[in-house]
């Protein structure tokens, strides 16, 4: 298999830089939900995506999550 968001060859529907990045969005997202209140996942990405502190990985990621 490829990574849909880098094309390098993966064992799991991701390479192993963006899988753990996706593992990191997720695991913050209820953090985020706890200090902002309600913010939806797609408004969630945006912001993550704006965050200059975002790492290419994630920055990547969430572009993929949102565009699908
Ligand atoms: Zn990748």
């Amino acid at each position: 298999m490829k990574c849909p968001v880098c094309g390098k060859e993966s064992q799991g529907d991701h390479c192993f830089d963006h899988a753990s990045a996706k593992e990191r969005l997720e695991a913050a997202y209820p953090l985020w939900v706890r200090a902002y209140g309600r913010i939806e996942w797609k408004d969630y990405l945006d912001n993550v995506k704006r965050n200059v502190q975002t790492g290419r990985w994630v920055r990547e990621i969430a572009e993929f999550l949102q565009g699908g």
